[in-house]
């Protein structure tokens, strides 16, 4: 028997149990790209979609267990990290993935869009020193690049280049800054040694973008997994998720801030 006929995915994240964010939200971003999607929990969220009302992290030993569990038997192609809640959880998923072989996403959320902030005090400085610098490629939205950098909140493309290049220089291989919350069309600027890129999106009208940052690192590391270059990655997951809000709308879930629909290409 051949093993590995799909890219095997995982998520290291926190539930969000409305299933737009976080690991379920990861879960159907994998799915959509037809992976195999598995999920190691960081953190318990409490939360719908009018915003985040509390959190519980997990002890950073059953995150470490969790993730050794995985590598000892379906070792993945590709990981996504999102919510990590902890100084402890940061560090226990650096010590378990320092041997890991293939290409890490990393989101660094922080805060989400509506509702309590999603990590401890000082999370940002764990970052820093000890998932940066293992990540193929690090998406902060403005306020986590603003964050990280420890810089204001950028306002221009100019100023995302500038906070990316600090984030470039913390040791990850590239960082892509998202730049949606500008208004105007959403550009994403990417930064790598030597060289930047912009990607020009069409701003779609929809409230319904619970969990986005969440989707395209995800609909990334699908993309990196299946071998793309990185700069196609991001093009791709870009496309798949403008599709996927579009479609949102037609969901009709919720009054509040729904997700996009991560199954367009498969729900009529
Ligand atoms: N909940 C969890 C577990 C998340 O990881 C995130 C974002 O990464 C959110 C909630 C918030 O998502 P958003 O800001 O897109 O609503």
């Amino acid at each position: 028997m051949t093993y590995n006929q799909i890219p095997i995915l995982l998520s290291i994240a926190g539930s969000d149990p409305s299933g737009g964010a976080g690991l379920q939200g990861d879960l159907k971003t994998f799915s959509a790209h037809e992976c195999y999607g598995m999920a190691v929990v960081t953190a318990i969220t409490v939360q719908n979609t009018t915003g985040v009302l509390k959190y519980t992290p997990l002890e950073a030993n059953l995150v470490a267990a969790q993730i050794s569990a995985l590598l000892n038997d379906l070792v993945p192609n590709c990981i996504k990290i999102g919510m990590i809640g902890t100084i402890d959880n940061a560090l226990a998923i650096k010590q378990s993935l320092k041997n890991y072989p293939y290409d890490l996403v990393l989101d660094p959320v922080l805060t989400p869009t509506q509702g309590i902030s999603l990590s401890s005090t000082g999370l940002e400085n764990a970052l820093i020193d000890s998932l940066i610098p293992l990540s193929r490629i690090v998406t902060p939205n403005i306020y986590e690049a603003s964050v990280l950098t420890k810089t204001p909140l950028a306002k221009t493309t100019e100023e995302m280049v500038v906070q990316g290049k600090i984030l470039l220089n913390y040791g990850a291989k590239a960082v892509l800054v998202t730049g949606g919350d500008l208004s105007g069309p959403p550009v994403d600027v990417l930064i790598e040694k030597g060289k930047t890129q912009n990607f020009i999106g069409e701003r779609v009208n929809t409230r319904h973008t619970h969990g986005t940052g969440c989707a395209l690192s995800s609909a990334i590391a699908c993309h990196l997994a299946k071998g793309a270059e990185l700069a196609d990655a991001i093009n791709l997951a870009k496309h798949w998720l403008s599709s996927a809000l579009c479609a949102a709308d037609g969901l009709k879930l919720t009054q509040g801030r729904g997700p996009p629909n991560h199954f367009f290409e498969f729900w009529n």
